[in-house]
């Protein structure tokens, strides 16, 4: 029988979320809402020197805006299998039971080297000019451990509680075979392999043990992780194979890295940004605080949808997608091997696409407060009308600002390219005539606008609509015209067309 769909997002807290952590999550979410399984959250905190106090609850709102829930784990309710979090999951006795278990079958042993005997044999190693200089199936047999001292020593040193550390026993020329869902079959000799440390001097599990445990214990049924954890994976199936678990054991997936636009190396932290990014919470090792994609106006869905074509793609050209609609496609026989290109222009692309489809009371509503700190304030409706026209030029709702602000505040200047290219020396006589024509108008909407300019050309001969714009809003480019000069009013317009006629004499 096929095993349930049990997946896992199983992040150190150790800082705030990196983009590629998030697209993890995500592909897990997918995964298991298309197979209608579980996604867990569980927060791997063994190493408290790297611990950052606010991670854990960043993490958890960070999958709650992208709208990726776990619905167990951390945060997110107890299934059977709490604690969720390593370091309470410790004080179940766990981690040193599987430990034992390797001890005793001869696949782990006990390494008493302090830091400094690490050292020297580093050096000694580099010294030699050994590519690799690792604790491994030679040089451990140099090394104090309970392989190379006498039993009795062994005892003794434990007994008088020496600190010590258990290291996993990788044999010296061995390959090690094992399936990824992504790359396929995969061959590493154990050569490659170093003795890992499976539990610290301090009693805690490394990484390397304690996930192992934990996807056993939780009956996780894939392990799927940035690509960076393929170099542990094969310790990962010795000791899955030592501990007769490898039936057991999950499948592997491991995603692509995500890459800069040029396709060189990872992405850059900043271009990685997080996506919550709570202002009052600051990661204390970043020397200055910078915007998360939630922050910088991206709406989660277009956020999350940008994730999931980074090293996934739907088999067709299509490029909007919904979570409901990405988790009834998603399989990982679409994810790619190699590095996925991230593209911060075609970003704002999608983001745009998700605004557009905003009604604009949203719209309205959303740009509010934005307006209200450059000391506007306007009805409702007219800030909805305002949002329907200019729309079209946004990306981002505080842009709305940028393209429109000439509805909420008459120009200074004017674009001097477009005066000094169309300005012809009856322009004044003719769009002085227009003013009084506008000014003259009993009903002010886009078709007596359109009637009234049409009427005064025939009279005065081919009016430049670029300039009119010029003189109303100082620019050269915006949405439809005559829907703008509807929006800013009659009394406005011709106001306006008045201080431009007096300045442009
Ligand atoms: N704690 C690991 C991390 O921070 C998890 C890797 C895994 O999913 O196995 O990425």
């Amino acid at each position: 029988m096929e095993k349930r769909v049990r997946v896992r997002f199983a992040p150190s807290p150790t800082g705030g979320l990196h983009m590629g952590g998030v697209r993890t999550a995500l592909f897990n979410y997918l995964f298991a809402k298309r197979h209608k399984g579980d996604f867990i959250l569980r927060i791997e905190d063994t190493d408290q020197t790297r611990f950052v106090e606010g991670a854990e609850e960043y993490i958890i709102n960070a999958l709650t805006w992208c709208g990726i829930p776990p619905n167990e784990g951390v945060g997110f309710g107890n299934g059977k299998h709490a604690p969720y979090r390593q370091s309470e999951r410790k004080d179940l006795g766990i981690y040193k039971t599987y430990a034992e278990r390797l001890i005793e079958s001869g696949h782990a042993y006990y390494a008493f080297d302090t830091s400094e005997e690490l050292d020297e044999m580093r050096k000694r190693l580099e010294a030699a000019k050994v590519v690799a200089p690792q604790y491994n199936a030679v040089t451990r047999q140099t090394m104090r451990n309970s392989l190379t001292l006498p039993e009795d020593e062994v005892k003794r040193l434990l007994e008088a509680e020496t600190p010590h550390v258990v290291r996993l026993k990788v044999p010296r020329n061995e390959d090690i075979r094992f399936h990824d869902i992504i790359r396929g079959w995969v061959v590493v000799n154990s050569a490659q392999v170093d003795d890992k440390v499976l539990l610290k001097s301090d009693g805690m599990p490394t990484y390397h043990l304690a996930h192992i445990v934990d996807d056993i214990e939780m009956e996780i049924s894939h392990a799927v992780r940035g690509e960076e954890w393929l170099p542990s994976a094969p310790a990962h199936i010795l000791i899955y194979k030592y501990l007769g678990l490898e039936n057991d054991m999950p499948k592997l997936a491991h995603l692509p890295l995500i890459l800069n636009p040029d396709g060189h190396g990872k992405i850059s932290k900043r271009e990685a940004r997080f996506p919550v990014f709570p202002l009052s919470w600051q990661d204390p090792r970043e020397a200055t605080p910078y915007l998360g994609y939630k922050e910088a106006g991206y709406y989660p869905e277009a956020f999350v949808n940008i994730l999931a074509l980074l090293g996934w793609n739907p088999g067709n050209n299509e490029e909007i997608f919904s979570v409901d609609e990405l988790a009834a496609l998603f399989d990982f026989e679409r994810v790619h091997k190699s590095g996925a290109k991230f593209d911060p222009e075609k970003a704002k692309w999608f983001n745009q696409q998700y605004l557009r489809k905003k009604s604009d009371e949203e719209l309205a509503d959303a740009f509010e407060p934005f307006l209200k700190e450059k000391g506007f304030s306007v009805e409702k409706p007219f800030l909805m009308a305002f949002c329907r026209l200019v729309k079209e030029k946004v990306q981002f709702v505080h842009e709305f600002w940028e393209q429109g602000k000439y509805v909420f505040v008459a120009p200074e200047a004017y674009d001097e390219k477009v005066l000094s290219k169309k300005w012809k020396e009856n322009s004044k006589e003719s769009f002085t005539a227009l003013m009084t024509a506008f000014s003259n108008l009993k009903n002010w909407d886009v078709s007596s606008i359109t009637t009234c300019f049409h009427a005064v050309e025939a009279e005065k001969g081919k009016l430049d609509m670029q300039v009119l714009r010029v003189l109303i809003t100082g620019v050269a480019g915006g949405p439809q015209l005559f829907d703008m000069l509807e929006l800013i009013g009659k009394t406005a317009v011709s106001d306006r067309m008045k201080q431009a006629l007096e300045k442009l004499d």
